[in-house]
């Protein structure tokens, strides 16, 4: 176990040190639908939130508890929720809080994903999402009602790498009882959105975090700063009687263990009823991957900067897409919201149109040619033809994607073959 702020020591130390019984160190796999009570009154203290514990793994279970407990480390959050997927997390941010009748206001700078379910899901089951362009934080007040029950947005959403105005943004919601919550899935250890005001982070885990590719998972962080119970009327699924629980609000039910309240209630009932709970063996394939997670990072960000650099200098690019590069209040907004580098992402647009990108694609001999982002590997995307394809050409301007435009996600290996790839296929284009 470890006090330590420093994410190289939380990711290996935070919330688990060996196993009671047969020392282990390595956080087991605790492969288990269920866990046995120790006697009756226990097991009411248990189901009653008197006391917090393993019961089912639906809801909870140690090696599950063991990657929460270091990811809310790292954030500097109190609490977090592991659940299936970056989808499920997204979704259940805001189901947390918004019912039908509702709404969000989201920035429209979002992953292709959470836009569909913003679009279009949420909004068949009655939750109305605000889409509003996040350039100017105060587009976010002028879309709110008092309907309004969060603001949403991701920290470095690419193809532009806009790094979004959390603190401008926070600061708006805050005195309204509005929490702000932020997708960190493409810049973990780079940015801590709490430290400017964010209330909730989520993180698709498949990505960065864990780093190899092997397993689908998500996270919902609770910093504990947000006064849930400040403007009460404005969040009634954390400040009315839960029906689904003997009548409890939350805001008041669980205050003997901590500010907790939105993350308890994610787990007990939307957990409990939607059940999209991670498995051990990919909670465990998490934790793997968690504890490098600060040298990739490092190591991501600088192949990347060299990378913006090489295309920069290339005659056949016509545009290179990084914070590094930016300028004005965008340039600003990376400075003051990362640290440590840019991130691992990096777009160029060719002269050439969609051609030139798919010839650019088809040859690259090392990079892999996948949606994913946030693999040790490099990756490479040709988005106008692939991910937005479906968008109409303003729609896909509006989101940045060029005919031209090449996503890459830089990964870990030797610079020097990096650049050689992208040389190589360049020559070809
Ligand atoms: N958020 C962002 C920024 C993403 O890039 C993704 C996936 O690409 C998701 C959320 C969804 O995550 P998952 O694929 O784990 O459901």
């Amino acid at each position: 176990m470890t006090d330590s702020k420093n994410p190289e020591t939380i990711v290996l130390h935070t919330g688990y040190r060996s196993d009671e019984t047969t020392g282990a160190v390595a956080v087991p796999i605790y492969q288990t639908t269920s866990f046995q009570f120790q006697d009756t009154g226990h097991a009411s203290r248990l189901f009653a939130l008197q006391e917090l514990g393993n019961i089912y793994t639906r809801i909870m279970n140690p090696t599950q508890d063991a990657l929460e407990q270091r990811v809310a480390a790292l954030d500097g959050g109190v609490a977090a929720l592991a659940v299936s997927s970056g989808q499920a997390a997204s979704a259940f941010a805001l189901q947390n809080l918004a019912w039908a009748g509702d709404n969000v206001v989201s920035s429209t700078d979002l992953y292709g994903g959470t836009w569909n379910l913003f679009a279009n899901t949420l909004r068949q089951q009655g939750v109305e999402v605000r889409f509003v362009d996040p350039s100017a934080p105060e587009n976010f007040r002028r879309a709110t009602d008092d309907k309004t029950r969060a603001y949403y947005a991701e920290t470095l959403p690419n193809p532009k790498l806009h790094v979004f105005p959390i603190q401008e943004v926070a600061d708006i919601g805050r005195p309204l009882g509005i929490p702000l919550i932020m997708d960190n899935t493409a810049a973990p250890i780079l940015c801590r959105p709490f430290d400017h005001g964010a209330a909730i982070n989520v993180y698709s885990l498949t990505k960065y975090i864990g780093g190899h590719g092997t397993s689908i998972g998500g996270m919902i962080v609770d910093s504990g700063n947000f006064d849930w119970g400040a403007v009460p009327e404005r969040q009634p699924a954390l400040n009315q009687p839960d029906e689904s629980y003997h009548g409890a609000v939350w805001t008041e039910a669980v205050k003997p263990l901590g500010p907790i309240a939105y993350i308890i209630r994610a787990r007990v009932i939307l957990l409990r009823d939607l059940g999209s709970s991670v498995s051990p063996q990919n909670a465990f394939q998490f934790i793997q991957g968690l504890e490098t997670l600060p040298l990739r990072m490092r190591e991501h960000c600088r192949n990347a900067s060299a990378v913006a650099e090489y295309l920069g200098g290339h005659d056949k690019v016509t545009n290179v897409i990084h914070p590094s590069n930016q300028t004005g209040e965008e340039k600003r907004r990376a400075d003051t919201y990362m640290s440590g580098g840019y991130g691992g992402l990096v777009g160029f647009e060719l002269d050439g149109g969609k051609e030139a990108g798919q010839k650019f694609i088809e040859s690259l001999k090392m990079f892999y040619h996948v949606a994913n982002i946030g693999d040790a590997r490099s990756l490479a995307i040709h988005p106008a033809s692939t991910t937005h394809s479906q968008l109409t050409p303003e729609e896909q301007q509006a989101t940045g994607v060029t005919d031209g435009y090449v996503r890459l996600s830089i990964g870990i290996e030797h610079v020097d073959d990096i650049i050689a790839d992208l040389d190589q296929a360049l020559a070809a284009v």
